[in-house]
């Protein structure tokens, strides 16, 4: 039978991104929901150490390996915010939409040419819950922030997330050619070779 990972995440999206991108390696990816975990505190003004965090909670609750991704938006107009607090940019009820409104309304003065933003995605793999050395990887991706949204695909803020260089948003993109562009992509690559050298 083949060997178990958590995947310490309940967002839908991101869980459907991280499948496709973990399918190639013969383990049972299981995300954490289904084994009755809930979501872990992210107390932590880095994204290192909130997925440090949330992979932990999930071995600790589990008795498995866990891997966890902490990610999100930065916008240099608005010195890297809202980065870790990316989900919850517009406070409560979460919502993308409500995001995405309140990011256009904070940057509503601010001209084209300074509206650079990146994502970023931390992931953290831990053997268990006191594994000394967990793997870590990270992936960065430059774009810009749209004054009006664009496309129907991806998540969170990827409607207002514009690839010059592309001439789309990241939401007119096909799920394939995200994972192979994204935060998200660039970081799992990283840690899958960090696995072909050390196997769980
Ligand atoms: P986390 O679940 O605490 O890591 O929060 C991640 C948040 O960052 C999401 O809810 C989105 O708001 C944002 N984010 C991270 N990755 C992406 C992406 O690939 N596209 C759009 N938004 C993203």
């Amino acid at each position: 039978m083949s060997k178990k990972l958590v995947l310490a995440s309940n967002n839908a999206k991101k869980i459907a991104e991280m499948q496709v991108l973990l399918a190639q390696l013969e383990l049972e990816i299981i995300p954490q929901a289904r084994l009755g975990v809930d979501e872990a505190e992210e107390p932590h003004n880095t994204f290192i150490e909130n997925a440090l965090a949330k992979a932990r909670h999930a071995a600790a609750v589990t008795g498995l390996p866990a891997i966890a991704d902490d990610s999100g938006l930065c916008v240099a107009a608005l010195g890297g915010a809202p980065g870790v607090r990316s989900a919850r940019f517009a406070g409560d009820p979460q919502s993308d939409e409500r995001n995405n409104q309140h990011l256009l309304e904070k940057l509503a003065d601010v001209p084209e040419n300074r509206r650079n933003a990146w994502y970023y995605c931390c992931l953290v793999l831990v053997r268990n819950v006191g594994d000394p050395c967990p793997m870590i990887a990270d992936g960065r991706w430059h774009g810009r922030i749209l004054t009006a949204a664009r496309g129907g695909g991806g998540f969170g803020y990827d409607p207002l997330f514009w690839l010059p260089s592309l001439a789309q948003s990241a939401a007119e993109l096909s799920p394939e050619r995200k994972n192979r562009l994204s935060h998200r992509g660039t970081a799992m690559r990283q840690l899958l070779a960090c696995l072909d050298n050390h196997p769980l």
